[in-house]
């Protein structure tokens, strides 16, 4: 029973990782296939499981090409615009060869501030003034 929930986990989650790439069609197109092959075995049988298998079927496909499609983050070395691959390129005063769009990563010279952290309490404030 729980290998069904496994199947479903192991599909969106490649469909996550790597949306908006390959991978993650071959995952969505891997997944209709061993469906259809489990298909063809449970549609000898007459079973409960036939029953529930077109609903977690279309779930999980569905999903899947839900989470497949979504948009995802450029990484750190891509434009922020076009997801263009801009290493190996200087990184100060760069524009993005496909969009004209200034770089505003590490070297750039464009960076935003660091964070200022400030340290917590380690305990509860202290009553200064006790009447
Ligand atoms: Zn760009």
């Amino acid at each position: 029973m729980i290998i069904p929930v496994i199947f479903a986990a192991l599909v969106w989650g490649i469909a996550m990782r790597w949306r908006r790439q390959w991978p993650a069609a071959v995952a969505i197109g891997g997944a209709a296939l061993v469906l259809f092959f489990v298909w063809t075995i449970l549609s000898r049988l007459e079973d409960a499981a036939t029953l529930l298998f077109w609903p977690y079927g279309f779930t999980v496909l569905g999903m899947g090409g839900f989470i497949a499609v979504l948009p995802r983050r450029p990484a750190r070395h891509e434009c922020t615009k076009c997801f263009y691959d801009l290493r190996g390129l200087d990184p100060e005063g760069l524009l993005c060869p496909e969009c004209g769009q200034p770089w505003c990563g590490r070297g750039s010279g464009r960076e935003p501030p660091d964070d200022v952290l400030i340290p917590m309490r380690s305990g509860p404030r202290k009553r200064t003034n006790v009447i």
